[in-house]
């Protein structure tokens, strides 16, 4: 079974999206940036070099989301907290970066805007981000 782990950063009660650039049926959608956990690698040490590579940013992981999601018979989807140590992200791998309150992220979640797999986490990002 493959690990992907994903990012849920937070800074001043909002969430750091990434609007994916490929592969073509979730070009545009948005998600908790991050990637495949490589052999040898943990799953935090992982996350540290994707939020590296991807936004350039040094990152401490902290807690799991709770939900995880299958994505294919081998491969499933993980997500950890990660509080932004230094750096300003920029999409040195995405095509956009936004930051969002509850509010927004619903309202990209109602548009279809969101990955599909990441939406499994929008009940605790919500109650994450009204304060919960
Ligand atoms: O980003 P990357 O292409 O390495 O991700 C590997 C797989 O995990 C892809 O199928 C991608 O769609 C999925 N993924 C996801 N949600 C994320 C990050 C990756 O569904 N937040």
């Amino acid at each position: 079974m493959r690990v992907v782990v994903a990012g849920a950063v937070m800074v001043d009660g909002r969430l750091l999206l990434a609007q994916r650039d490929r592969p073509a049926p979730v070009a545009g959608l948005w998600e908790l940036p991050g990637g495949k956990v490589e052999t040898g690698e943990t799953p935090v040490q992982a996350l540290v070099r994707e939020l590296r590579e991807e936004l350039g940013v040094e990152v401490a992981p902290g807690a799991p989301l709770t939900a995880r999601v299958p994505l294919t018979a081998d491969l499933i989807l993980v997500a950890l907290r990660a509080e932004l140590v230094t750096g300003t992200p920029r999409p040195l791998d995405h095509r956009a970066l936004c930051w969002v309150d509850g509010d927004d992220l619903r309202r990209l979640a109602d548009a279809g805007e969101v990955v599909p797999a990441d939406t499994a986490w929008l009940p605790e990002l919500c109650d994450l981000l009204d304060g919960g």
